[in-house]
């Protein structure tokens, strides 16, 4: 498939072009079984093999054992995950570290459960940065972080060191580059941003956290009853776990390392572009930005119609900002190629070479 456009879009995004082909090739006849993966049933062999599968990689690719932790794969996207973990966990005061949009809504959330501590928070400067510090001497039932701030632009480089069971919302950076993965009791991440199309989210969970569920949880938001059924206690969706799967083998084959280093390497290119053209500014704090999401505005005096003008002849989409903060985002996702990143750096000088 020769990719008709540069897509920079924030979510649901670009992924590889062998995940379309294998995944349309699929929906005409899926493992030459004579019937398509949109009609095959979730109990056929089949598809076990791909649940499984899908399962075992990713709890490879995160180097996590699966005798300790078990992978689910869920509806409701992440934001279901945002009162399912209060539900499920929230006995008495969870911290939370509020980073943005996402990290708000999921406070929201898990106060309806329990007693919710806020106990950084990046709000005062409009979340263009991480906090890094807090005080986490109190007794929670787990700290709550979201990884990668999709709408701001700003990324967790390090982890915080809690005695309480560690949370992260990876919706957009899980499988972006190499981390500790055994850091995390919980990990969720919505697909449609890094790993597959939107309509299930991947939870990554420690087994043993299931020992500290104390309230009645209707099955469907029960973490304990989707481990039992395997993700299947009810019909789970085949057809987006399986674009998933096929994605993961890919993630597989090239290892987290060389994929983190290639995303720092395209994020350092459009970082500079944006640090060096007079045009255009950075939004988030230096040490903190994200390497999945590049937020920038345009300087005063600087005409904006010209520049999506010139994007749009060379073919480049979904740079607009969130309609939240405006400006600019480049989500630029282990999907997104050096050239792409190039050609924008391209328009941007083009467009900056109006103004000499
Ligand atoms: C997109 C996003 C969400 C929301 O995901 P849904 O699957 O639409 O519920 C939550 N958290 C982060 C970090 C996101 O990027």
């Amino acid at each position: 498939m020769n990719n008709r456009v540069h897509n920079f879009s924030a979510g649901p995004s670009i992924l590889p072009d062998q995940v379309f082909e294998k995944a349309s090739s699929a929906v005409k006849n899926f493992n030459n079984s004579g019937l398509s993966i949109l009609e095959i049933s979730h109990r056929s062999k089949d598809f076990m093999n791909v649940l499984e599968e899908s399962r075992s990689l990713a709890l490879e690719i995160a180097g996590l054992n699966s005798e300790e932790y078990s992978c689910l794969y869920l509806q409701g996207g992440a934001s279901l995950q945002f009162l399912m973990t209060a539900y499920n966990f929230l006995n008495n005061n969870a911290a939370y570290i509020n980073t943005g949009s996402w990290s708000s809504k999921a406070i929201k959330e898990a106060k309806l459960f329990g007693k919710v501590a806020e106990i950084a928070s990046s709000k005062d400067k409009n979340f263009n940065y991480i906090p890094k510090e807090y005080d986490l001497n109190g007794s929670y039932d787990y700290l709550h972080i979201t990884s990668n701030n999709t709408i701001f632009g700003t990324q967790f480089h390090s982890f915080p060191e809690s005695s309480c069971p560690l949370f992260a919302d990876m919706s957009s950076d899980i499988f972006s580059r190499e981390i500790d993965f055994s850091k995390f009791d919980l990990i969720y991440a919505g697909a449609q941003k890094n790993l597959g199309p939107a309509g299930v989210t991947m939870v990554l969970i420690k087994n043993n956290l299931l020992d500290k569920i104390t309230r009645n949880v209707p099955s469907m938001l029960s973490y304990k009853i989707h481990i039992d059924k395997d993700s299947s206690f009810n019909t789970p969706p085949v057809f987006a776990i399986y674009c998933v799967l096929l994605n993961l083998r890919l993630i597989k084959k090239e290892g987290l390392e060389s994929i983190g280093e290639n995303n720092l390497t395209k994020s350092k290119l459009i970082y500079d572009e944006i640090d060096n053209n007079k045009c255009f500014s950075g939004f988030s704090d230096y040490d903190d930005r994200s390497q999945m999401n590049a937020t920038f505005n345009l300087n005063n005096g600087y005409d904006g119609e010209l520049f999506n003008k010139i994007c749009k002849e060379n073919n480049i989409s979904g740079i607009n900002g969130h309609r939240s903060v405006g400006g600019y985002r480049a989500s630029i996702y282990n999907a997104l190629s050096t050239d792409s990143i190039n050609l924008l750096i391209k328009c941007m000088k083009e467009f900056e070479s109006n103004y000499n």
